[in-house]
């Protein structure tokens, strides 16, 4: 679960069976992490974030909360654009060259562009709404050919080049960027 709060920004609340009071730490993202016991309810969470303010600030090397409020502002927006964007080119495209996929999800990993899954789930990273359109293209016509073929083999990259003649320039740009925010 992830609380939004005014000072902190986006604060990790991880609730885990085996602990047996709550413990603040840093995630690997520099935003603040709460792991608390597993059935502290939310009223409970942020009381105990409110009464440890203090501690907080004090002992917990937090990202400057100004920088982690401005990247959550920043989330908050490629999120909007890439849900009027990216279903609606995925859908065009699978129309275009006959795909049928299940679901259009929208992700914000730090480290893939998209992915397909077996059951026919494409996600895509709202992280593309920041890179070139032509590129942004080739993901979407990467993970469609995932339908087709779930591995990286000949048969796969000769159907995206069918698409995408040009795809080897894009997989190489494309490498300039990255999607984690
Ligand atoms: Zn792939």
């Amino acid at each position: 679960m992830v609380l939004n709060d005014a000072e902190f920004g986006e604060v990790i609340v991880r609730k885990n069976p085996l602990s047996k009071s709550v413990r603040f730490s840093v995630s690997p993202s520099g935003r603040l992490q709460m792991s608390v016991p597993k059935h502290t309810s939310d009223f409970l969470v942020k009381r105990f974030l409110n009464s440890n303010r203090s501690l907080i600030r004090q002992q917990i090397p937090l990202h400057d909360p100004k920088t982690q409020r401005a990247r959550d502002a920043k989330k908050k927006l490629l999120m909007k654009k890439a849900k009027e964007y990216l279903p609606y080119r995925l859908e065009y495209y699978a129309k275009l060259y006959n795909y049928h996929y299940d679901r259009c999800r929208l992700s914000h990993a730090a480290t893939r562009w998209g992915s397909c899954s077996s059951s026919g789930t494409i996600s895509l990273n709202i992280g593309l709404m920041q890179v070139p359109e032509i590129l942004r293209d080739y993901v979407i016509l990467h993970e469609l050919a995932h339908l087709n073929h779930m591995d990286h083999s000949a048969a796969f990259w000769a159907e995206v080049a069918s698409h995408d003649p040009r795809y080897k320039e894009h997989r190489a740009k494309l490498k300039h960027f990255s999607p984690g925010l």
